[in-house]
Formats: structure tokens, sequence, C-alpha cells
């Protein structure tokens, strides 16, 4: 058992002076607030924030940081630059890659992270010895970085989607793409969840998959995580009315499945009727700001989402950013820009965004909170650095950057201690797997 108390937590109900509490068998116990540290105590100076989610994420997406700028370009061209990244990759490469995202995410503050995952075949498109050798790459790459992991597998079949349906794959696309919905199911099913692994399934978007496999991904979904790639650019929805006379929103719902356990990631192009239904389900909307802005997807109706009913979740997405704190500001700040307004959302509300409801979103509803029996997950942000120095423990948030991370504990480990990683630099294991990734 380990015990620990620290000037300020965020608990349920906000954030609270002296909060007292110990860690037994990876889960929380003896929480309590307002009271002075106890002898032998460890104390975590700064403000001691719950486990945070990245609700949606490429690990390999990682190798193309900084890399994609020069010819300016939309989605669609950079989305060319991914494809010749994910030609090259084979289980080792993806392996190492995974890695380094995987702890550059643990040393910013994610403690817990859905990887949407669907590189899933050799560079011919055909399956591996291990038809799962990419999402055990995976496993193994959250497992070595101590991050806790929703494995969500994704079906793609199809190459795009124009006014008169489905395309065919193209080469890069064959490593995506099952054979068909069933064969996608059945190696679903040979994927095992473990003591920090879940795993759960998506629909990679409208475009990658036809209407009529949607039912059978929902059934192999069942009672876990079911997310998808929804109305991110404009295409999508024009190519969707075109061929379906329906929104992708719309499409969804009319095969059941929108509802609490699915996670529209984007959710950027919406009409009004979208919005509804996204929120009468209680389908959450993971946003990925950095991401949004990076490829000029534009800014979803954050607020509107919330009002109607759909929690909201956070994701780094394609990684040109790793920072939770740059994602929880970059929901609120867009939202700024486009109102006029400050504080569309509470300090409260995006901690709780970044945290509870991102576990939730990801199969760990029993996670992202500081409370008696919750999963050890806990993130310590000094207040006292060029940045945070002077901000109000409550509006911390708003000042920090992953920098500013100074411990992370998940199921009770401590992964990063004094700001590091236990695997050492994560900028050194990216070096390392672009490295190999070159030679090969
Ligand atoms: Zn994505």
């Amino acid at each position: 058992m380990s015990s620990y108390w620290t000037p300020y937590a965020w608990l349920p109900d906000g954030c609270q002076a002296g909060v007292s509490f110990d860690v037994e068998q990876g889960r929380f116990a003896q929480v309590r607030a307002g009271v002075a540290p106890g002898a032998g105590q460890e104390i975590l100076s700064g403000v001691t924030l719950p486990g945070l989610a990245n609700g949606h994420s490429h690990a390999f997406h990682r190798g193309l940081r900084g890399r994609t700028h020069a010819e300016g370009g939309t989605f669609w061209t950079w989305r060319e630059q991914m494809y010749g990244l994910a030609r090259r990759l084979e289980p080792d490469s993806y392996l190492g890659l995974a890695r380094a995202a995987f702890a550059e995410m643990a040393q910013a503050g994610y403690t817990a992270v859905g990887e949407f995952h669907y590189l899933h075949h050799d560079q011919e498109g055909r399956a591996y010895a291990d038809p799962n050798a990419m999402g055990h790459a995976l496993i193994q790459a959250a497992t070595e970085a101590g991050i806790r992991l929703t494995l969500i597998d994704a079906c793609y079949l199809a190459g795009g989607l124009a006014a008169t349906g489905h395309l065919s794959l193209d080469p890069v696309q064959t490593r995506f793409a099952d054979q068909d919905v069933d064969h996608w199911a059945d190696r679903v099913g040979s994927l095992k969840a473990g003591d920090q692994v879940r795993v759960g399934a998506a629909v990679h978007s409208v475009r990658a998959v036809p209407a009529k496999a949607l039912n059978k991904i929902a059934e192999t979904a069942g009672e876990r995580p079911l997310h998808v790639h929804l109305s991110e650019q404009p295409a999508e929805n024009a190519a969707t009315q075109a061929f379906y006379g329906r929104s992708p929103t719309e499409l969804l719902d009319d095969h059941g499945l929108l509802g609490p356990r699915t996670t529209a990631v984007h959710a950027t192009h919406l009409t009004d009727t979208d919005i509804k239904a996204l929120g009468n389900t209680q389908t959450s909307a993971c946003f990925c700001p950095t991401t949004e802005r990076d490829l000029a997807d534009g800014i979803g109706p954050a607020r509107r989402l919330a009002d109607s009913g759909s929690p909201l979740t956070l994701g780094s997405d394609q990684q040109a950013v790793i920072d939770p704190f740059e994602e929880l500001r970059g929901l609120e700040m867009h939202e700024r820009l486009v109102t006029g307004e400050r504080g569309r959302f509470t300090p409260s509300d995006l901690i709780m965004i970044a945290s509870e409801t991102g576990y939730r979103s990801l199969g760990w509803p029993e996670g992202g909170r500081i409370v008696n029996g919750a999963l050890a997950d806990f993130v310590v942000v000094r207040a006292d650095s060029v940045r945070t120095a002077g901000a109000h423990p409550d509006q911390l948030a708003y000042a920090a950057t992953a920098t500013d991370v100074d411990q992370v504990v998940i199921g009770g480990q401590v992964i990063v201690r004094d700001g590091r990683h236990r695997l050492g630099s994560p900028a050194e294991l990216l070096t390392a797997a672009l490295d190999q990734l070159g030679k090969a």
C-alpha cells in the first residue's frame, strides 16, 4: 500500500485542498479532503488530477509530426502523406513508433488511451501469420509504456464513397481492410483483454464501411465501446447525402449504431438534426482540437452537443500535439473564437471531459476520478513552473502544458517521476523508431 497527501486534488465535487489518499491493489482508498499530511505519507506537490483519457489516437501518426507542412494542401493531401507512412510499417516498426508515442502520452499526463487501430495486414494486404500481429504490437507498446489501453479495432471495407457508391480499395488501403465484415468480427473476437487492456470496435467511417455491414459491427461490439469517425470533412457529408440521401449521423442512427456506448469522433460538420440525434441517444462526441485545426477540418459544435445530451471527450488523434492541456483548452478556446464569449465550459466541465467522461467512452467506467474504489490513476501537475506559478489551483489547466506534469501513476504504478518516463526519453525512443523505419 502507498499513502499520499497533496495540497490540491480534483475530486468529483471540484478542486479540494489538503487531500489524502491511499492506493491499495491499484485502487484508491481512504480518500479524504481538508486534512493535513500524515506521518509517512508521500507529498505530491502541485495539483493532483484524476487520470486523463486520450479518447482517440492513431499512434503511428506520431511519425508524421513536423513533416507534413511544406506543401500546404488539405486533409486529403495530408492523408496521402499518412498513407506513405502506413505503407511501410511492419509489426516491429509499428511497435517502436507506438511505444514512443504511448510513452510520450504517459509523460504528458495521459493515463489511458483509445487506440483507433486500422492498420491490420501486411504490405500486400494479406493477413499476417498472427492475424492480429499489428494489434498485438500495440498492446505490447502500451504495456511497456505503462498506459491503460482500449484497442479499438476498426472495420474498413471500402476505399471511399462517391455519389455512385463505395469505391474499391487502393493498394495501401488493402492493409486496412478485412475480406468482409465477418472476417473482421472473427479477427476482433480473438483479441484478448488484459489487466490494463480492453478491446473495443470501430466503424472506420461511413466512407470506408457500407451500410449493410453496420449491424454486424454493432452486434460484435456488444457492450464494448464502439467508435466511428463522423463528419470530419464536408466531403464525407456530401457523398453520404448523394448516395444514401441521409447525413452520416442519420445513416448510423437508422442502423441503431448511436447510443451511450458509441463515440462519434470529430463530429465537426453537423446539422441541427444530427446534433439532436447524437444528444438524444447520449452518443459521446470526441473532439480532437489540435488535430482539427492542424488538418483544417473546422470547429465542431461542442457546446451545442453537450447541451443536447452528448458527453464530450478529447483525443490527440494524429499526434501533431500530445498534450492533454492543449486539447482541453482547445475545446474552450475554439468555442470562444466562434461565439465571442469566454467560459463556454467551466474548469470543472473541462476536467470532467478530460478524465471521467473520457474513461467511460473507452470502456473504463471505474476510472478517471479520485474516489474510493476507483482505478488509482492520477497525474500531478507542478504549480511552481514558469507557466503555472500564480495560477489558482482550480484554473491550473488553463496555464499548464504537458511539460508541467511531474508524476503519473497508473493502476497504482509510478510511470512518470520528476517528469521522466520510466522507459527513459520518449524523444530518444521516437528517434530510434524512425531510424529503424528508415532502414527497413
Ligand atoms: Zn482519427
